[in-house]
């Protein structure tokens, strides 16, 4: 993890397939007491784009609308986070509604969270019919107000979305996906609180079969057993459910086809009698406890036939499709230097080519990024040309002399300004970072930036990119508390190499 940043400035991020509820969504918001957010992130995943969506007046300043054309809500929600700056993203969904006290609880949550804390999740309740008891769809929804940081109500703090790189896009619906960034969030380093903030969220209407269609989660609980290990479940405070038991039913229920088919007529009756016996006891634990009226009756009797053979498809298709897969995020495109005292030793104000060098390990450490096929970019503050110190043609030459002894560089990006000058560009500002993206034709979130202090790394975090700290003896001990940290520049390009940067070193 690195060190979060001050202040309680928030945006809010909504993902939003068009529904009637955003509109309540939207409202409530609006009419919540409070300090509002800098910044609303609609974003429209509508496969096919649509007409405008319903703002409030009072919010439509600070409302901007992100199309994505249908990637799924994790796609949506990194990004809406990516388009604010501020140190906390709010994320909502877009069927809740916001308590009345919402925004200055935000506050509060967020001034009392301590430095290490990632993200706060809201308290979410469900209201559920007073005059009978809730069907098996209702409780399903009403488990959500136990859910640990679902994304309904969940605070992250910019820093840690950046580093984690935000939700996993292969998860496809929502579903896991919220679970996923928390276990990695928390693998960061962070910690993950529960606020005091309240939020509503109503049970939506759903025909007989969504508890079928609900089977698909299984594919997203084998990518989560891949990318967490099996205990996955027990880190995110989950139950395992009846994966277990459908697999025995689906079983008995083959058994019993494969045994008819060879005429053992007696050992198949026997199996689908056990496999009848499995959805029986399925159905009447869910029937037990809900209305018990004849249509949820019928509705719990023909799912429960059904549920068992989908889960355990989508389980093996998902297992399938996961066995291969990587940890999120990607492995960064390009990778930003700081120059002094991270490339080359730091001569304060140098213009003089001849006393350039290099800092320990960097041309192996850059020689290892180019094999990888990584572009290299180098973005320093150069306010000594401001000061009158030195010449932007003495800064090219040292930059050209730096070039000679660690090879190629893709793009220089060099500030020349000074401290007083207010410009976007000077480290910790974002500006230098984002124009080498540019440059070498990466988003900020496919970047990483390596430095050895507190303004590197900010910079970075402000941009939407990666950052490892490589320390030496004049980093402020401020600067280091809770950053990601490496040794060395070998050390530091290793971590950003998807974990198996180790074995390039040993070729070498
Ligand atoms: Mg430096």
């Amino acid at each position: 993890m690195s060190p979060g940043a001050a202040g309680s400035g928030y945006s809010v991020v909504m993902p939003t397939i068009g529904r009637p509820c955003l509109r309540t969504a939207l409202e409530s918001l609006a009419a919540a007491l409070g300090p509002e957010p800098e910044k609303i992130v609609l974003v429209d995943d509508r496969p096919g784009g649509g007409g405008g969506l319903p703002v409030p007046d009072v919010l439509a300043d600070r409302v901007a609308v992100v199309p994505t054309g249908g990637r799924g809500p994790a796609a949506a929600r990194n990004a809406g986070w990516r388009r604010t700056r501020t140190p906390w993203v709010v994320f909502l969904d877009d069927d809740v509604r916001v308590g009345a006290g919402w925004r200055d609880e935000l506050i509060a949550d967020l001034e009392s969270a301590a430095p290490d804390v990632g993200g706060v999740q809201g308290r979410i309740s469900v209201p559920l019919p007073e005059d009978r008891r809730p069907t098996d769809w209702e409780r399903g929804t009403a488990g959500l107000a136990t859910s640990r940081w679902i994304t309904a109500d969940m605070a992250y703090r910019r820093a840690a979305l950046v580093e984690t790189g935000g939700f996993d896009e292969r998860f496809p619906r929502a579903f896991r996906e919220d679970a996923d960034l928390a276990l990695r969030v928390l693998a960061d380093g962070w910690r993950l609180e529960r606020g005091i903030r309240r939020t509503e969220h109503p049970v939506r209407p759903a025909g007989p079969w969504a508890s079928v269609r609900a089977q698909r989660g299984n594919a997203d609980d084998a990518l989560m057993r891949r990318l967490h290990g099996a205990d996955w479940y027990e880190r995110a405070g989950e139950v395992p459910g009846r994966r277990n038991r459908h697999l025995g039913i689906v079983a008995a229920g083959a058994g019993a086809l494969a045994l008819g088919l060879a005429g053992r007529r007696r050992a198949a009756a026997l199996l689908a009698a056990a496999a009848a016996g499995g959805v029986a006891e399925f159905a009447a634990a869910r029937v037990k406890p809900g209305p018990r009226t004849a249509r949820e009756i019928a509705t719990m009797l023909a799912t429960s036939a059904a549920i068992p053979p989908a889960a355990v498809w989508h389980w093996a298709r998902g297992t399938v499709a996961a066995r291969a897969a990587r940890p999120w995020p990607p492995e960064p495109r390009v990778l930003l230097f700081d120059r002094d005292d991270t490339l080359i030793r730091d001569v304060p104000y140098n213009g003089d080519p001849s006393l350039v060098e290099p800092m320990p390990g960097a041309r192996a450490a850059l020689d290892a990024a180019r094999a990888r096929g990584l572009r290299i970019g180098v973005v320093s503050n150069q306010s000594g040309i401001a000061r009158g110190l030195l010449t932007a043609a003495q800064a090219h030459a040292v930059n050209r002399r730096t070039e000679e002894l660690l090879g190629p560089i893709d793009a220089f990006e060099v500030c020349p300004h000074g401290p007083a000058d207010g410009c976007g560009c000077r480290k910790p500002e974002p500006g230098l970072v984002l124009r080498a993206a540019g440059r070498l034709g990466a988003s900020p979130h496919e970047c990483a930036v390596i430095g050895d202090i507190g303004g590197d790394v900010a910079a970075a975090h402000a941009a939407g990119a990666r950052a490892v700290l490589v320390p030496t003896e004049r980093t402020l001990p401020a600067e280091l508390s809770g950053a990601r940290r490496a040794a060395d520049l070998r050390e530091a390009v290793s971590m950003l190499l998807d974990g198996t940067g180790g074995e390039l070193w040993r070729e070498g």
